[in-house]
């Protein structure tokens, strides 16, 4: 039988009090209907690692979807259901949301399973994962509530900083789980457990990487681009033969990691001033990745992974566009001219483009590009160019404020000074009458 300890009262210590309470009551709920609900995985893991984390999966010992509907109606809240895979997100009025997951109950045997006797679906749930630290279960029924449940020795090997597979063949039944295990190592900086580290070297050196979709390689590396540090994760993969392994041509080198931790700053510095923003962060580190590769290698790499068709165009217009684009705002003897050259580009492609230059001055110009240039908006409008210069709607009024638009970002004219703006509108028509 498993080790048992409790930990109510850290989870009420790391949760937001609404949160916590959301999670009592469906201990209540589970315990009424005679089911037992779990927490699992990612976010058992780092409450004891005490890294923050909201991403809740409950796992119960019975239908989820079915689960997850009672759970919605009693809250009031949106329930998402996957029939497929009996899975389901909840939605709270409160923004809070929750996944659900059956246990696996059908018998499921990979060639280098443990042995399943009588195994209860939990347990037999949590031996289908990765490493021992995402195997840890805090069981929520009223009754337990808090239990925290260890099969596999999580809570050792995080005491002791280690990543360990559950079985031997894990990284030949899913040569992903190298990929997450370096993620992972390096997030916590934690080591790999010995046998694992074997296991891993030999897995990197039979190419079992041939064997995956690329797909899913794919969506291990935007993971491992997401992560605060991907520089320490890819050295890591270099460290490991993982990126020679996926990438037979690749340079990675002063160069390239030097690029890496230009980007790491400017991403930082974009997340700072605009939290809201939803850009796909992932995307600029893959093109600093391949930025000096052969374009032959670098649209050979993305089909391998299958990158999907739009992410694969961005990445490839980066390589492609980076070192002209550069090149003309080094030029550029005015601000227009560097907003006209990025008014066109994806915001992914700024990023890269800021974090490129060594020289700080061409750099702060880019970013300038996003803090105040993006957003110049003149305080003169179709309304004053109809009531005031009489004019008739046309293409002249887009001409005429955009030409307002580069004049104030040139500084030559105050954003928030409207007589300064009309009376600038007012000397260009007068140019315009002269020339006629
Ligand atoms: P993160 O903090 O990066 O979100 P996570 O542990 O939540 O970490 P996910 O990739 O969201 O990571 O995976 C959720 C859970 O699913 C993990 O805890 C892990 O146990 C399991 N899992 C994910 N991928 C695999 C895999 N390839 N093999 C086995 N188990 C996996």
């Amino acid at each position: 039988s498993p080790k048992t300890k409790n930990i109510a009262q850290k989870l009420k210590e790391a949760l937001p009090k609404e949160l916590f309470s959301l999670i009592k009551k469906i201990g209540e709920t589970a315990e009424n209907l005679g089911i037992n609900a779990y927490i699992i995985g990612g976010f058992v893991r780092d409450l004891i690692i005490g890294r923050k984390n909201f991403d809740l999966d409950v796992v119960v010992e019975g239908d989820a979807t079915e689960f997850a509907k009672k759970i919605a109606k009693l809250f009031n809240a949106k329930v998402h259901t996957f029939d497929r895979f009996k899975t389901a997100t909840v939605v709270f009025p409160d923004g809070n949301r929750i996944d659900f997951a059956s246990a696996r109950t059908e018998v499921y045997r990979s060639p280098g399973a443990l042995p399943e006797v009588d195994m209860a679906p939990l347990k037999k749930d949590l031996m289908r994962r990765d490493f021992t630290i995402n195997t840890l279960a805090v069981k929520i029924n009223s009754k337990d509530f808090g239990k925290l449940i260890d099969f596999f020795g999580g809570l050792k090997d995080i005491k002791d900083r280690k990543i360990r597979v559950l079985h031997s063949l894990s990284f030949v039944e899913d040569p992903t789980r190298i990929l997450r295990a370096l993620r992972f190592a390096t997030r916590y900086r934690f080591e790999l457990g010995s046998h694992t580290e074997k296991l891993l070297k030999m897995a990197v050196q039979r190419k079992l990487f041939k064997t995956v979709e690329g797909q899913r390689i794919y969506h291990e590396l935007k993971q491992i681009m997401l992560e605060d540090n991907p520089l320490r994760v890819l050295n890591k993969l270099e460290q490991y033969k993982v990126l020679s392994s996926l990438f037979d041509n690749l340079n990675w080198n002063r160069w390239e990691k030097d690029l890496f931790e230009r980007l790491r700053k400017v991403v930082i510095w974009h997340k700072l001033n605009f939290p809201e923003s939803s850009i796909n962060y992932h995307l600029p580190f893959f093109g600093a990745l391949f930025l000096k590769e052969d374009y032959e290698d670098v649209n050979r790499y993305l089909s391998f992974l299958s990158v999907p068709e739009k992410e694969k165009k961005e990445i490839l217009d980066m390589c492609r566009l980076i070192i002209p684009t550069i090149k003309r705002i080094e030029k550029a003897k005015k601000n227009s001219e560097i907003y006209s050259l990025l008014k066109s580009k994806s915001e992914e492609f700024i990023l890269l483009l800021a974090a490129y230059p060594e020289s700080e001055e061409t750099r702060e110009k880019i970013l300038k590009y996003l803090k105040e240039w993006k957003d110049v908006k003149p305080l003169v409008s179709g309304k004053d160019l109809i009531n005031r210069f009489k004019l008739k709607p046309g293409p002249i009024f887009k001409e005429i404020l955009n030409k307002l638009k580069y004049a104030i970002i040139d500084e030559k004219i105050p954003e928030d000074n409207k007589e300064k703006q009309l009376s600038y509108v007012e000397k260009l028509l007068d140019e315009n009458r002269k020339m006629d």
